[in-house]
Order: C-alpha cells, then structure tokens, then sequence
C-alpha cells in the first residue's frame, strides 16, 4: 500500500510536471493562459526543501543561470537567510544576481553593494551587478502593445545569462502592497533608469495636520533631496521627487502616505509592464519564500517587526500563480481579504490582475505539497 501511495505520489510530480513545461510555452506567447498553473508548496522553510520546490518544477535550465536575489539593505533585519539557498546553489551553481539601487545606500555602487552582500552572508555562489558596467539606462529593449512604456531598460549583464532562478521574499512594500515574484523581476531587473520610470509617477502624500517632529530621517533618506522640512511638517518638491518611497517606509510616524489612488494603481502597472518583457526575454522560474513577512520591503534600513508569523514557500514557473498563492495564503492567514492593504493601504492583488490580463500567466492554479506530492488545499497549507 505505502509502495503505492509512493507511486501515485511520483505520478502526480511527473504530470504536474509536463503541466509546467506547457505552462512554460503558454507564457511566452503574450496570450491569455487558460490551463492551470501548478504551484508546488512546503510548510518548513528548509536549505533542502527550498531545493525539492526547485526540482519539484521539472525545468531543466542550462548554460549560465542567474539567481535573481535581494541581498538586504544595510540595516534590514528580514531579508531571507542565505544558507536557505546553499543546496540549490551546489546542485545547480548559478551566479547571485542584483542590480543596484537608486537611493543613498551601499546597494548604490557596485563595489559597496557587493561588500554588503559578502556582510550577509551570500558568500558561496559568484556574485553579479548586472548593470555594474553601464550609465544610467543600461541595456534597452523596445517594447510594444504597452500602456507605460515603448522602452525597457536593464543591467547589461542581464543578456549574458541563459536563464535564470527568481528567489523572491514575500512581504509588504509601501508602494506596491507587496513585493514577490513580480517586483523582484521588474524593479529586481531594472537599471537605474529602468527604476525611475517605473517610480516617476508615484510622488508620496503627506498627511495633513501631521505631528512630524524633525527628526531629519526622511531629509538624510531622500535620494533626490526632494524634502524639505517646515513648521507644518515635510514638503516634497514634485520636479525632484523619484517616487521611490523611501520616506513612507523611513518616517516611523507614518507621515508619507500615497499619492492618490490612480497613480497607485498606474506604478503598479509599470511594475508588471517591466515584468512582462523581462519574463520574454530570458526563461524563468520563481520560488516565493513567505517567512519574516513585515509591512515593509527589505530596502529599508529598519523595517517593521515581521507581522505574521512564517507560512512556508512556494514555486511555479507561473508568475501570476506564484505571487497569487501568496496573496491568498497571507489574508487567509490574517482572517481578511489583503493582508497588505489592512497595513500599507495599497492591495498587491492589481499587479496579479494586470499581470494575468496581459497573458503573463494565470490565477488559476493547483497547489502541491512537495514533501508528499499530493495535491492540497490552501487551508491544508495553513495546518
Ligand atoms: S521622518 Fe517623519 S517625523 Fe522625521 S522629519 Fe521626516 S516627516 Fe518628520
Ligand atoms: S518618494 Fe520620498 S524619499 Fe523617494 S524621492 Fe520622493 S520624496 Fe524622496
């Protein structure tokens, strides 16, 4: 009975499988996907289970791959532990890849960003800046049949790589609603230009009749200068603003909120649009990694406390899967709708919706725990 049960278990991960690589092709046309996606889940956070999800997708890349990762701002107290990665690293020997950052921090430049990320531990696998070479745009790609964009612009080193590995920590961002698989593509891939074209229309409101008290974080945080402080509280100046955030997850007194709803919506549009090309050019594969889940992204130097306790991981070669499992996994956790609109009052569901309107995958999705095979439910998931 038990060589049986195992049997069924194996026939389940071939077919899913074969599913995947159909999926796979399905995403590359642009076209609507109508078949469901397989999302393959773990409960335990574990070096070894994060390697099974990666096999459990039956993908077989080859040449150079790139492990697309977000090393931690200096400071961040959440980002993934790296030792989660060292048995994935050591069967598949792919490159840490990252570009850098538009605001004040190490992750700026090169040299400092790749110290940072030795100082957190990513010690075991080569390291790559993609855009380590380049002047602001970096390497362009036309892009057609967008709404925001005619150009997409990332790290040169983006085209040296034959496929690669998105390893995404799934948590708030105050912008976004949420970070996962789709932002750690699109601003994960984007050059410094790519980064501000996505942020341009996204200037932070400040709240009225706020209490700020001059502690200067948000003026020393502003990568552009862009604040100014005056009797009444902060100012923004819109020519400067880059609409990169930083000062809603900077001011502990939640001052920055916003901007109005409509330009919430349009950055996290940009957000897929730069998605949808990356995934075009290069195959893809996405872990989701749901653990240390605070309000805010591991870009900022003191993010929240975590906020919910850790749910486990997931992986799929389906963007819209991945990232959507997780949506439902953390509100189902939190007894609401949006865990994440409940604190950062942006709903992360619009990337997904946007992403699946645009052919870049699906919401429909079986869920398969990688540790038996079998297929559950999403409140198995949460026993
Ligand atoms: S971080 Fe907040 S409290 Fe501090 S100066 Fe800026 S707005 Fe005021
Ligand atoms: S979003 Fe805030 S921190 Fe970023 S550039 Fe604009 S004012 Fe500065």
């Amino acid at each position: 009975m038990k060589k049986l049960l195992v049997f069924f278990g194996v026939l389940s991960l071939l077919l899913t499988s074969v599913s995947c690589k159909k999926k796979s092709q399905a995403q590359t046309n642009g076209q609507p996907v109508e078949k469901e996606a397989v999302v393959y889940f773990c409960k335990e956070i574990t070096p070894e289970n994060i390697l099974k999800l990666y096999e459990a997708m039956g993908v077989k890349q080859e040449g150079k791959i790139g492990l697309k990762v977000h090393f931690g701002e200096e400071g961040n107290q959440n980002f993934l532990n790296p030792e989660l990665l060292r048995p994935l690293v050591e069967k598949v020997h792919p490159t840490f890849v990252e570009t850098n950052v538009l605001y004040v921090s190490k992750r700026r430049f090169t040299d400092s960003h790749i110290a940072l990320a030795k100082e957190h531990g990513f010690t075991f696998a080569p390291i790559d800046i993609l855009d380590s070479e380049d002047d602001a745009d970096g390497l362009c790609y036309d892009a057609t049949g967008l709404k925001h964009f005619t150009k997409i612009k990332t790290g040169s080193h983006f085209a040296n790589y034959d496929a690669y590995i998105v390893y995404s920590h799934f948590k708030g961002h105050g912008s976004a609603g949420f970070g996962g698989a789709i932002k750690n593509v699109s601003m994960g891939f984007a050059s410094p230009g790519g980064k501000m074209a996505m942020h341009s229309s996204n200037i932070p409101a400040v709240k009225k009749g706020s209490s700020c008290v001059h502690c200067q974080r948000c003026v020393q945080q502003c990568p552009a200068n862009a604040i100014t402080l005056t009797d009444f509280g902060p100012v923004i100046d819109s020519s400067k603003c880059l609409g990169c955030a930083k000062c809603i997850a900077e001011c502990g007194l939640g001052i920055f909120g916003q901007g109005d709803r409509a330009q919430g919506e349009d950055f996290l549009e940009r957000l897929v649009e730069y998605a949808k090309v990356f995934c075009e050019k290069k195959p893809m594969v996405f872990i989701n990694v749901m653990d240390k889940i605070s309000k805010s992204c591991d870009c900022s130097a003191m993010a929240p406390a975590p906020f919910m306790d850790p749910i486990g991981a997931v992986a799929s070669t389906d963007i819209v899967a991945v990232d959507y499992v997780c949506h439902l996994l953390t509100a189902m956790k939190q007894k609401t709708e949006d865990a994440f609109l409940d604190v950062n009052g942006v709903s992360g569901l619009a990337q997904i919706k946007y992403a699946e309107k645009l052919g870049m995958g699906t919401t429909k999705f079986v869920l398969i725990d990688v540790t038996t095979g079998q297929r559950i439910s999403l409140e198995d998931a949460l026993k």
